[in-house]
């Protein structure tokens, strides 16, 4: 259906199907169009509301009434819809995958969502690679999608053994055509960091939240809160539906971070309690030292 892929640039793609047209599906349509590389995108959401916003919006330039329809013809599908709506998506839309496009997503795990395609999709597990790009935010929905979303972002890019190595290039070349930083590693070891870097995170922020709001007094302490609270609660606002079905996807790794993080955390209790105030100064002086030095050319993007 087209030429050879040329190393380092994305082929322009005919039609592109984004199932799931919210944040990240709303953002890749449009920037996938601002970059030339696609002739025209279909979208398909789970609500019809869904799909006459981004319409309106001009974020797709057709919508299909089921995933089916979607993909046929598509050369390009991507899954932009949480992660525990995506096997019975890849069944729905299994007959009707061409042969030689490209299937990729854009999920915040990778082991259920590789798993997934390799059950769902048969003979055609190869075409699907698990992306995804570290590019996002505590709001969801179409009507936040924007086009420079994946402007500077880096993507995981974790590949199947079917997967033939051409067609990873092609969705490596695609990412960059948007303007990302692609890094590759298995799904397993994606699922590891970003229990660490993310999933944990917005554990935590979500529990102290709850712990704020929840006490007599926690309103009007609310009101007091300056930017330091802002900086460290801001994920906490993220959408419930995604983070449940993360915490369900790579629970075991994010229990193995928890148990980490309760062991730092009893450190510096002890050291409270005990009023050893020039070791708990120690380990806030590491800390401190550690995040100085961290830095990311993506730092105000989130790691979702
Ligand atoms: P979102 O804004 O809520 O959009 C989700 C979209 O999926 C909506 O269009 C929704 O349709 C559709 N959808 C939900 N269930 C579906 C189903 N069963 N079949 C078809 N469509 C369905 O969410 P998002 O933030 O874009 O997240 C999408 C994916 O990106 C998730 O897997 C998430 O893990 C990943 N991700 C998110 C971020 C982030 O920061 N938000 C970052 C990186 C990766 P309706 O509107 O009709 O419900």
């Amino acid at each position: 259906m087209h030429g050879p892929f040329e190393a380092g640039a994305s082929r322009v793609y005919q039609r592109v199907a984004v199932l799931g047209v919210g944040l990240l599906g709303g953002s890749f349509a449009l920037a996938i169009k601002r970059r030339g590389l696609a002739r025209e995108v279909v979208g398909y959401a789970k609500s019809p509301s869904t799909l006459n916003a981004a319409l309106a919006a001009g974020v797709i330039d057709h919508g299909a009434d089921s995933a089916l329809r979607a993909v046929t013809g598509a050369d390009l599908v991507v899954l932009a819809v949480p992660v525990a709506a995506t096997a019975a998506l890849l069944k729905q839309i299994a007959l009707g995958v061409s042969a030689g496009s490209l299937l990729l997503d854009v999920g915040s795990t990778k082991a259920d969502v590789a798993l997934a395609a390799q059950q769902a999709l048969g003979a055609r597990a190869g075409q699907f690679v698990p992306c995804h790009p570290i590019a996002g935010g505590e709001v969801s929905g179409v009507q936040h999608a924007r086009a420079a979303l994946f402007d500077g972002c880096r993507v995981v890019v974790t590949p199947l053994d079917e997967n033939p190595p051409t067609l990873v290039d092609a969705a490596c070349a695609l990412w960059e055509g948007l303007g990302a930083h692609v890094a590759r590693m298995t799904p397993a070891e994606h699922d590891a960091a970003f229990a660490a870097v993310s999933h944990l995170p917005h554990l935590l922020a979500f529990a102290y939240v709850q712990a704020l709001t929840r006490q007599p007094k926690g309103g009007g302490y609310l009101q007091l809160a300056g930017p330091g609270f802002r900086d460290f609660t801001r994920i906490a606002a993220s959408d419930a539906v995604m983070w449940r079905d993360v915490f369900h996807a790579n629970g075991s790794e994010v229990l193995h971070q928890l148990q980490l993080f309760k062991q730092a955390l009893a450190a510096f209790e002890a050291q409270l309690r005990q009023g050893n105030w020039s070791l708990l100064e120690n380990l806030i002086r590491d800390a401190s030292a550690s995040r100085q030095a961290w830095s990311t050319p993506s730092v105000d993007d989130d790691i979702a």
